[in-house]
């Protein structure tokens, strides 16, 4: 499967996977199949970047699909919304991550059997042929199945007993579909850190029926821990109440403006902006995610992004569109358009706030800036307070708030609800 970073590409994968994100997908979304899989939607990149958004995906699929067949896609769907909520109320979870990323891997340096282990761990040579094919999978393509994620995690930290932070940063630097929210909340799901206590232990038997239809499966797994003691931290994150942006008034685009494109909105379609802006600007900042070394895959697929959508947005509003490297000021690039303020497609917790905040605060301060966060988010994460099922029971009521009950066009309403 190859990753094109552009919205095309990605409507394109939506199209070709519609007619198996029924009941099929329920069926048979647990098996990893190999890199030419066709159970699973493989969309996560193009979601992450916001070259597609939830709302859309969610839309065509109840196009083609009835709401009952569908349910557990959109459930998968809500999965990331849910964890982007839950760490948008626990931001110091990411903070925290970082810092102890950071520890870990300087740990490492003073410490040659650490090394050793970790080394072998990320370049797939610990002998247990599952977790070793995985780590390779990754690197090479900048994806994984969830299962193997699972499986993976799992192992890191209860067989290997690895630092669960190393074992997240591996994923965040190599994972085209990188996210704050989702990577560092399921690894901390896995751990027992989420859920308290509870955790997620991979088992042979499990690992082989569900690489059954791999070409290179089923993978052997000897030598994994029987137990998954939970990992501990010394104290509770509280939640924190969410700030979030309502609708803009339509008056705030009336001045000349410019419309900032990143690592998580690299589209400008999804944002539906009420008047075109005067200057289109991209900053992708991938190297954010991590302070180690990041993945070829991912690297290029967020660069792309941001690229792409620039190109797009430029030539449907016919504004010019100029890149914001990491090197340069803001003020530099704004100065000689007349610009009054930023529109600045909503930054969730994790890296790109990270890298952008400390340049759009003052402009912020000063009233020139508005967020925009889009409807099913800022519906959903009120929800995202504690475990998953407080936005479960919630979908319907979100999706139909919203009216997206799946646009049929007319070559799809001629298909049989899957
Ligand atoms: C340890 C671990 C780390 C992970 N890191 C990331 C990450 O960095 N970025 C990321 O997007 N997902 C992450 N996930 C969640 C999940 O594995 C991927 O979203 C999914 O595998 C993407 O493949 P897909 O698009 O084919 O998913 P599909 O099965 O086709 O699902 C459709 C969409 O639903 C969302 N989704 C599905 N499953 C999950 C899930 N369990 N949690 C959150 N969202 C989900 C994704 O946006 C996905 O594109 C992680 C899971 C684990 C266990």
């Amino acid at each position: 499967m190859h990753f094109d970073a552009t919205r095309e590409a990605g409507l394109a994968r939506l199209a070709e996977f519609l007619p198996r994100a029924g009941r099929a997908y329920a069926n048979n979304r647990n098996h990893d199949d190999g890199v030419e899989r066709t159970n699973v939607s493989q969309l996560s990149p193009w979601l992450h970047a916001g070259l597609l958004s939830e709302a859309e995906v969610v839309d065509a699929v109840l196009a083609q699909h009835s709401p009952g067949a569908a349910e557990k896609f959109i459930a998968e769907v809500f999965w990331r919304v849910y964890f982007k909520g839950y760490l948008e109320q626990r931001p110091a979870i990411w903070d925290d991550y970082c810092e102890g990323r950071d520890a870990a891997l300087s740990a490492l340096k003073g410490n040659t059997g650490l090394t050793t282990a970790y080394t072998k761990a990320v370049e797939g040579r610990t002998g247990i042929e599952a977790f070793d094919h995985w780590a390779r999978e990754l690197v090479e393509t900048g994806y994984l199945h969830n299962h193997a994620r699972m499986w993976f995690a799992s192992i890191w930290i209860f067989t290997l007993k690895l630092d669960w932070q190393l074992g997240a940063d591996f994923f965040l630097r190599h994972l085209i579909d990188g996210d704050a929210a989702s990577n560092t909340l399921s690894w901390r799901w896995v751990g027992g850190l989420h859920t308290k206590g509870k955790t997620y232990l991979a088992r042979p038997d499990n690992i082989a029926r569900y690489t059954a239809n791999h070409p290179d499966g089923p993978f052997a797994a000897d030598g994994l821990s029987d137990d998954a003691l939970h990992l501990e931290e010394g104290h509770e994150y509280s939640r924190q109440q969410l700030d979030l942006p309502g609708a803009p008034p339509s008056s705030m685009f009336d001045k000349p403006y410019a419309l900032l494109l990143h690592d998580e909105a690299a589209s400008h379609v999804p944002l539906d902006l009420p008047s075109p802006p005067t200057l289109v600007i991209g900053a992708a900042r991938p190297e954010a995610r991590s302070s180690g070394e990041i993945g070829a895959d991912a690297r290029v697929f967020a660069n792309g992004a941001v690229q792409s959508g620039m190109e797009e947005a430029a030539a449907a509003f016919g504004c010019p569109a100029r890149p914001w490297p990491a090197e340069t000021k803001l003020a530099d690039i704004i100065a000689h358009d007349g610009i009054e303020r930023i529109a600045v497609p909503y930054l969730p917790t994790g890296w790109t706030r990270d890298a952008l905040m400390p340049e759009l605060a003052p402009m912020s301060d000063a009233g020139r800036t508005v967020f925009l966060l889009d409807d099913l988010n800022r519906a959903t994460w009120p929800h995202a307070r504690a475990g998953f099922f407080g936005v479960k029971k919630k979908i319907d009521g979100v999706l139909s708030e919203l009216g997206i009950a799946g646009t049929r066009d007319e070559a799809q309403s001629a298909l049989p609800l899957g």
